[in-house]
This record gives C-alpha cells, structure tokens and sequence, in this order.
C-alpha cells in the first residue's frame, strides 16, 4: 500500500490559503491509494460521492460524480450507512439535510464556498424584514441555515422555472449569486425581484474579455457557459450582436454540460464554469477539444479535498458533518418545495 505520508498535508494548511495542495501523480501511486480507499469503503459501508469540481484522481475512485443536488439525492438514496462527500460544505450539509439518518463525512470540513459565505442566515433575516411578504428563493450553494430561512431553493438549471411559478404581486428575494439572478430577471422580465449582491470567486473571475478572445480565436466553438459566471451577460450579449452565433451558445449548469458533451458536432467546445468540469466532459466525449475560457478558474476549497484527506475521513471518521434537526427539518422543506415545483436537475 501508498504510504501516504502525512495526510494532513494541504488538508490542515489555513482555509485562508488556498494554495494547491498535494496531489498524486505516478500511475503506480494513484493505483495503490484507490484501492486502499476502495477497501477502506467497504470496510466502513460508506458511499463515495465526488463533485464535478474535484480532483481527477477523487473523481475517478468515486463511487458516483455529478453535481451537488444530484449526489445529495443519490445520498438519499442509497444503502449505505455512511456518505463521504467530496464537495465543499454546504454540498455535505444538503447531504446530510436529505439522509439525516445517515453519518455524513466531508474529508475537510474548512472546505468552505465564497458564495455560499456571502449571506449568512442574520442577514437574511434582516433582508425579509425589508420586504415583509416577499418569496425568498435561494441557490443550492447556500448554507443550512440559510435553506432553513428560505421558502424555496433552486437550482441554476431550474432557477427560471421556480420564479415563474411565484404569483407575479409577489416580491422575490433572489440569493446569493447575482449573476444566476440577473440571468433569471433577464428571462423573466420580472421587474420586483430583488438579487442579493454575492458571488462566487471562482465564477466571477471568468470574465467577458476572455470569452470574447477565446470565441474570437475559434469561431466555430460552441460555448459551454454556467449562468453563475461573470461572463453569462457577455455570452448572451455576444450571441445578440451576432458575435458568435446564437446556436453556439449554451447557458447550462453543469449537469447539463455532461449532457450537451455527449451530444454536440463540433470539434472543441469552450468551457466557461470551474476547470475541473473538464474532466468530466472529456471522459463523456473524448473527440472534443474541450478547453477552458480561464485555465485558472480552479477552485481552491474544492481542492482541498486531496487525496490524504480522503484516505484520512475513511479512516478516522472524521469530518463528520452535522445540522441540527430542527434546521435540517426547514431546510429540507425549501428543497422539497423546489423539487414539487419541477425537475431540479442540477445546481453547480
Ligand atoms: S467554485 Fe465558487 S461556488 Fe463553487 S464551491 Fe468554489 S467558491 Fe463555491
């Protein structure tokens, strides 16, 4: 077996310093420490879930990829009585809000999320008491208690659907990610939905210019756009200028990517969501050049999930995650109300 020498490494650096920690790279290495982590599975009755965003080497030993709605229902779902989720927090917390019958373990738990972090539950209170009456609508990157405030999630492939489904007199509060509710406010035309300013870092850092210089550079690309990023107004804007074509065009989240991988004709596809998506889509299509709009959209926290952590949570049992009941009993109706309302698919 991979000794592993100090599974602590990158794991335990400060969450402040998202430098990129250790990975594994030698074939030999990467084979030995799946299979200790396979045997370690067994050996705790623990389904291995892993996040799109996530390291290829986390993503391949998985028992199932997908986004954060996904692999919470698959959670929910399964027999096993313990979830080692590799995602960000708030990712194990919807875990952990739809299995609280399950031990829900995340390899780091200081694997925190900029976006989610942009609205706490105090603030959101503050802001239902400006708008006394309005509909709050959160994102699935919000933490528990947020969820728990909130009257109904979604996702950014139904985000458009749930605000319709509101009764037009209504205000709506729209959190946290401004840019997935200028895209809803865009589609919906609705005049009295108000967007929380918050983003994501990672998102937000794929900017208008680089789309434009990338699609300039190979004219006959589609786009692959995820509607949290600061360059979905440029997609669209583009596609409305006659820039690129509108049909090359595609604002998906990132299960839907997966989806439109499996299925497009041409022969490279520009990505505009976090640089580990890449992996997934080159397995799912393997003659597309897919290539990023910024090769350094990697998300930090979502690397913290290396491969010493992971061997460390199936080891130890630790991070263990856990929402109080009566938070995770509010929270779960704001996801329950979501999936009443239409298919959630999937978030980020
Ligand atoms: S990419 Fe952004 S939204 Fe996703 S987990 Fe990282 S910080 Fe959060």
């Amino acid at each position: 077996m991979t000794v592993i020498a100090d599974p602590d490494t990158g794991a335990h650096e400060p969450a402040t310093d998202l430098v990129e920690p250790r990975s594994l790279t030698d074939a030999d290495e990467i084979g030995s420490w799946a299979a200790e982590i396979r045997r370690l599975a067994r050996e705790r009755d623990a389904v291995v879930l892993a996040h799109n965003y996530q390291r290829p080497e986390i993503q391949d030993v998985a028992d199932h990829t997908g986004d954060s709605l996904a692999l919470s229902r698959i959670a929910a779902a399964s027999d096993a009585s313990t979830i080692v989720f590799c995602g960000v927090h708030f990712m194990a917390e919807t875990a952990k809000i739809l299995a609280p019958e399950k031990t829900v373990l995340i390899p780091d738990e200081r694997a925190g999320c900029s976006l989610a972090d942009s609205i706490s539950a105090d603030e959101l209170r503050a802001w239902k008491a400006e708008h006394p009456g309005a509909v709050v609508v959160s994102y699935v990157n919000t933490t528990a208690a947020v969820k728990a405030e909130t009257d109904v999630c979604c996702t950014s492939s139904n985000a458009v659907e749930v605000v319709a489904s509101i009764d037009p007199d209504r205000e709506v509060l729209f959190l946290p990610d401004q840019f997935l509710g200028a895209h809803v406010r865009r589609v919906t035309g609705r005049e009295n939905l108000h967007v929380w300013a918050g983003e994501c870092h990672v998102h937000a850092g794929i900017n208008g210019a680089a789309l434009t210089a990338k699609a300039q550079a190979d004219p006959d690309a589609d786009l692959f756009v995820h509607p949290e990023c600061g360059c979905a107004t440029s997609a669209l804007y583009l596609a409305g200028t006659g820039a690129v074509p509108a049909e090359q065009v595609h604002i998906l989240s990132t299960g839907g990517m997966l989806d439109a991988a499996k299925n497009t004709t041409k022969a490279s596809v520009l990505v505009a969501t976090e640089v580990g998506m890449l992996h997934q889509l080159r397995r799912a299509n393997p003659l597309v050049d897919f290539r990023a709009v910024n090769d350094r959209a990697s998300c930090g926290y979502m690397k913290m999930i290396t491969p010493g952590a992971l061997l460390r949570a199936l080891r130890e049992g630790r991070d263990e995650v856990v929402v109080d009941p009566a938070t995770a009993a509010a929270a779960r109706a704001s996801v329950q109300r979501m999936i009443a309302i239409g298919q959630p698919g999937g978030g980020e």
